[in-house]
């Protein structure tokens, strides 16, 4: 890779995520010299996908370019590369533009979806974990809709207007609400031809409650939303297979659809390079101790989704979440600054601020603590806190705009084929 050797200890960050921004951000007092790896030339604001999968926002609205991030701070690299392989010994990394010695290594590479090593899943299901994956099902579900509207026999039009959505976590319950809105308030102007209540949505859980990471209360306030709008809702169902028009359940119970969508769970996105007992096996996370180092690789940290660190209040590890990825982000900038001054680093402690979920228009659901709340107040909230997180003032303004219009018109704006999907990959 061809990048200047400036005299500086070199901190090298594998990923412009939740965490790698963090950090990168509270390194700029710091004397050295710090490359951000990632195979995007943008932040992705992941919470907001679900909004461009179902019409409601353009990716540009919740997208970021990495290097605009940047700009403003001294010694910062930017490299667009997919990292390969980590060479520990070498302390090297190994990418598809070549490779990189490094002083400090921190891995921030996040997740990718987990198909459980169902091959025909993985194959023919709609993933939603990157912009191209969200603008596929955007692409997918319109394009079903026109052929819906030409389509000659009931079976045909009935299969492609039937969504199946897999997962009953937050994104999921996202999804669903978001396409039971389309349902109620756009595509019946957009397809005045077509029978619009025809079009189905289905949610599958694989446990007994959706939202299963909240409270039972906002799971019950979720479930009552869903239901009122329209959604039905499977739970202890499990989704065995899917071959590009037929699903199958656990009961042996077959439903044709051409929209499938997968929601049902991550893994960890490692790297090769690393001796195999320092993955969390399953989860596929790196163990790390309360520094954030990687188990016995001292010059090499791991933050975020991919970072597993086992405490007492959280021995399966921190959710895999926005807030873990940024305070950690946030705390190993001290812990450099306290490393380059020989100081001892601290160890990192998570200040859990809630979690929440929406469900569409006026419905949404919070865990504060203590607290359990859901409606128009979680609602406001839910927008509020989203709208503050977004990076960049263009995308805050643009988002709020889009919001208002669609609130005030039960819209959904972005309803463009702009890049048609196809399944042949
Ligand atoms: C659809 C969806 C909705 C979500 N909703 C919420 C929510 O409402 N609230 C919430 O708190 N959390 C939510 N999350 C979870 C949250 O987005 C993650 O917890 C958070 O992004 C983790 O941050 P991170 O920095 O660990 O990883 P990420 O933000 O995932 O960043 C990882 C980065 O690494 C890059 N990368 C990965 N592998 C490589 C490689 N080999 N080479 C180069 N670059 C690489 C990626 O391109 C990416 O930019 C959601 C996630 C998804 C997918």
């Amino acid at each position: 890779m061809n990048l200047p050797d400036i005299g500086k200890k070199r901190i090298v960050i594998i990923g412009a995520g939740f965490g790698g921004i963090s950090l990168a951000k509270k390194l700029k007092n710091l004397d050295v010299q710090v490359v951000v790896i990632d195979k995007h030339n943008y932040h992705t604001f992941q919470p907001l996908l679900y909004q461009v999968s179902t019409s409601g926002l353009e990716p540009d609205s919740i997208a970021y370019p990495i290097r605009k991030i940047l700009k403003g701070l001294n010694n910062f690299y930017f490299r667009l590369a997919t990292v390969q392989k980590i060479n520990v010994e070498k302390k090297e990394v190994v990418t598809d533009i070549g490779n990189l010695t490094f002083d400090y290594l921190v891995i921030a590479t996040g997740t990718k979806t987990n198909f459980f090593g169902n091959t025909s899943i993985q194959e023919h299901a709609m993933p939603m974990k990157s912009v191209p994956q969200a603008l596929n099902i955007r692409s997918l579900m319109l394009q079903n809709f026109e052929l819906a509207d030409d389509a000659v026999t009931e079976e045909e039009r009935k299969m492609l207007m039937n969504f199946c959505i897999v997962g009953g976590g937050p994104t999921g319950v996202e999804l669903s609400g978001a396409f039971a809105e389309l349902k109620k308030n756009v595509f019946p102007k957009d397809y005045k031809h077509l029978n619009v209540e025809h079009m189905e949505i289905h949610l599958f859980e694989g446990a007994d409650r959706v939202l299963s990471p909240m409270s039972e209360k906002a799971s019950k306030k979720a479930t009552q939303f869903l239901e009122e709008l329209g959604v039905n809702l499977h739970l202890n169902t499990i989704v065995k297979d899917y071959d590009g028009e037929n699903m199958t359940l656990s009961n042996g119970e077959v439903m044709k659809t051409k929209n499938f969508i997968w929601t049902a769970g991550v893994t960890g996105a490692s790297l090769e390079g690393f001796s195999s007992d320092t993955l969390v096996e399953r989860v596929n996370r790196y163990k790390v101790n309360a520094f954030n180092q990687i188990e016995d690789y001292e010059h090499i940290f791991a933050i975020g989704d991919i970072a597993f660190m086992s405490s007492n209040t959280y021995p399966k590890g921190h959710p895999q979440v926005a807030q873990p990825a940024i305070q950690q982000g946030g705390h190993l900038a001290k812990n450099f600054d306290r490393l380059l001054a020989g100081k001892t680093m601290e160890p990192f402690s998570y200040f859990d601020k809630g979690s929440m979920a929406t469900v569409g228009r006026n419905r949404a659901v919070v865990d504060l603590h203590k607290l359990s709340f859901g409606g128009f107040l979680a609602w406001f909230i839910w927008m509020f806190v989203h709208l503050m997180a977004l990076v960049g003032f263009r995308n805050k303004v643009i988002v709020f705009f889009n919001w208002a219009y669609n609130y005030i018109n039960y819209d959904k704006a972005a309803r463009l084929i702009v890049r048609p999907y196809s399944n042949k990959k």
